[in-house]
């Protein structure tokens, strides 16, 4: 079995959709996860923050547009009467659920009642479409069997024991379509996944039905080894170990939901990153390999602040750290990178929501200094402590550069570095040149 997720921009308009029929009719038994039509959870956000602030006619002109994008889409993806009618029902039903908060009580629960269905909308259409082409093809409704639990952590042992009957009654067919990014939510409610969620949704049915590959397609071709839009020449990376995926994964490169990685880890199914603009290339295969002695990827968060804390209590005692990071759990703000010296620690955030608060309890234990603008440049790659030459490599790249805090050590596959968001673009440039 086959995992075939493709993304919001791979089912974008009634032509993108049609393509892709030459990825799915291979024959071979797959489940093929969709997104939602590209902008369309947008406009459902927007839909629903109109409704949170009671504002009633905002929400229906945004419903009203949306729902012409769909006539439009539905009149140019049917080539029959009846295709045109089943498209044409299914948006009317879609869309009357969504116009129907105008008179309710609207709370994020109808919020996520709301933002799924895009999801809904895309696999039903896909599904008719298919049906009116001849292909046969099973819809299996996502909020059967995807869930999380009470700490919103979907539940694969409950997926796996919910799907396997649905894909056994079926013995006869080999094609099914699913929705990516919606699911149940402890209570029973429909939830989601949070935004980009359908890769993880891709990745946990590969795990629970142990799939041979779990395949996420989108429009272009993998992962590349630096960032495209910066740096001229970047060639997409044949092959990441898992660990690696999921550092670049949260470092910016947006090609990939950073949890997806786990649950196809943990179950050692590999994930290949395709294109659909061209199916024939390798793309990116991430597996259980970890390649020696290879500079994989370069990779760049923006948005970063450091926070210096120095304090002569912190010399030689124990317990220090750990009231500092009692700090940031309490305004639940997660600590990225972290370096220390004997009295001073060092850490970065990307999220300053609750900087001033943070800033003013940990002025208790010394001397705070924060800086924004940072940004966090981490490469990927052999950095294991066998493996040499890496890091003097690194730094002789960026010799002309201020570096504010560097982190080695920590994992086997990558060293992070933190400069000023000025410097990035050079540093990027001059670590892709002396690495590759
Ligand atoms: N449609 C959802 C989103 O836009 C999920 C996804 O596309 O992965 O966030
Ligand atoms: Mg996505």
């Amino acid at each position: 079995m086959k995992i075939k997720k493709f993304g919001g921009t791979s089912v974008g308009s009634p032509e993108k959709m049609k393509n892709l029929l030459r990825i799915i009719q291979t024959g071979e038994k797959q489940i093929v996860v969709l997104s939602a039509v590209a902008g369309t959870t947008n406009s459902l956000v927007e839909i629903s923050q109109a409704y949170l602030a009671g504002d009633k006619r905002l929400a229906k002109q945004l419903t009203d547009t949306l729902f012409e994008t769909y006539q439009r889409f539905v009149d140019e993806l049917f080539s029959t009467e009846e295709g045109r009618k089943n498209g044409t029902d299914l948006i009317n039903y879609h869309f009357s659920i969504i116009g129907s908060f105008s008179t309710d009580l609207f709370t994020p629960v109808e919020e996520k009642v709301i933002l799924a269905q895009g999801e809904l909308l895309s696999t039903t259409l896909y599904h008719f479409y298919l049906t009116e082409q001849g292909v046969r093809s099973v819809l299996l409704p996502a909020l059967d069997f995807m869930k999380i639990d009470d700490d919103n952590e979907p539940m694969v042992e409950y997926l796996a024991t919910h799907l396997k009957p649905l894909l056994d009654g079926k013995p006869d067919h080999s094609l099914f379509i699913t929705q990516g990014y919606i699911c149940r939510n402890f209570f029973g409610e429909t939830d989601n996944l949070r935004r980009g969620g359908s890769d993880y949704t891709a990745s946990l049915i590969g795990a629970a039905v142990e799939a041979e590959e779990v395949q996420i397609w989108t429009d272009i071709d993998g992962m590349h080894n630096n960032d495209p839009r910066i740096v001229k020449g970047t060639t997409p990376i044949a092959q990441l170990s898992f660990d690696e995926a999921a550092e670049l994964a949260y470092f910016g490169a947006k090609i990939l939901h950073p949890q997806s990685v786990f649950p196809a880890q943990k179950y050692k199914i590999p994930v290949r990153l395709l294109n659909t603009m061209d199916p024939s290339a390798p793309g990116t295969l991430i597996s259980n390999t970890s390649e020696r002695g290879k500079i994989k990827s370069i990779a760049a968060k923006d948005g970063i602040t450091s926070i210096k804390i120095q304090s002569s209590r912190m010399l030689l005692a124990y317990g220090f750290l750990r009231k500092v990071f009692e700090v940031f759990e309490r305004y639940k703000t997660p600590i990225d990178m972290i370096t220390t010296s004997e009295v001073a620690v060092s850490v970065t955030i990307d999220d300053r929501r609750y900087l001033t608060e943070i800033l003013k309890e940990l002025e208790v234990f010394g001397t705070v200094d924060s800086i924004s603008d940072q940004s966090i440049i981490c490469v990927v790659g052999d950095f294991s402590y066998q493996s040499h030459g890496f890091s003097s490599r690194v730094f002789e790249a960026l010799k002309h550069l201020s570096i504010r805090m560097i982190s080695y050590g920590a994992s086997n596959c990558n060293i992070s570095l933190v400069v000023d968001t000025s410097d990035k673009t050079e540093a990027l440039r001059s670590l892709h040149n002396r690495l590759f």
